[in-house]
């Protein structure tokens, strides 16, 4: 699903430059969940935009099902994005003035489908996440664990092929965070291919399997037998 080949990734500082990134390989197929771990500045975050096509890559290869990613303009970008990838993100990135269920919408909207089938999809993913109920609730009125679980929804709603989650317990507590990486479990073996950044290791063990960064390299990249998170 993700074949990864040498990839190398600088930020310029003044008139030096940074790298971050010096060299990955890896592959993930279709249908694992890898925890990606590593301690703050080890360019987690780095890798995890370059997967998602929201940054470039110096130098390697990326390759997500059989398109080879490499520098395009934002406008294709912006459309593989939306066909392919779902993100979560620490600080779930709701919209605050639109309810659950409209937030949820969002990528079918841009996706161009119809406003029935679109409030439909939408809520059927809520339901998934078990918020139905809250559907005409604003972001303000909800938990910190079900702003994440609208979060999840709304990444889901296009079928991506892969979902992407940058620290998704970052701002949650130890039992809010078991409860989102149930329902990352539950999607995972519902077939979805799943990367997670984490720097939690206990959240690192429900994954089926570890990559580790360290000053830009991977130092370890193994196998675990997965956890439950509840
Ligand atoms: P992590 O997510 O593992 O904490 P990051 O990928 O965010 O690490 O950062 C890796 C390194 O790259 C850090 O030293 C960070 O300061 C630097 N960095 C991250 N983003 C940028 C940027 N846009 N410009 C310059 N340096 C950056
Ligand atoms: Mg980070």
């Amino acid at each position: 699903m993700i074949r990864i080949e040498n990839l190398h990734k600088s930020y310029p500082m003044g008139n030096r430059s940074l790298h971050v990134l010096k060299g990955l390989n890896f592959n993930v197929e279709e249908g694992e969940l890898v925890a990606i771990m590593g301690s703050s500045g080890s360019g987690k975050s780095t890798l995890l935009n370059i997967l998602g096509m929201l940054d470039n890559y110096d130098e390697g290869s990326y390759t997500l099902g059989d398109v080879l990613i490499k520098k395009m303009d934002e406008t294709k970008a912006a459309k593989y994005r939306n066909k392919f990838l779902g993100f979560v993100f620490q600080s779930f990135n709701l919209i605050n003035y639109k309810n659950a269920l409209e937030n949820v919408v969002l990528p079918l909207y841009y996706q161009g489908v119809s406003r029935k089938e679109r409030e439909e999809k939408a809520l059927k993913y809520l339901d998934d996440v078990g918020l139905k109920e809250w559907a005409n609730h604003l972001p303000t009125e909800l938990s910190g664990g079900q702003k994440q679980r609208v979060a999840i929804a709304r990444a889901m709603v296009g079928e991506p092929k892969v979902l992407l989650a940058d620290e998704p317990t970052g701002a949650l507590d130890s039992n809010t965070s078991k409860e989102v990486m149930d329902l990352i479990q539950k999607i995972n073996k519902a077939g979805k291919t799943i990367l997670v950044v984490t720097h939690e290791e206990d959240i690192a063990q429900m994954c089926s399997r570890i990559v580790r960064l360290k000053d830009g390299v991977i130092v370890e990249d193994k196998k675990i037998k997965q956890k439950k998170a509840l």
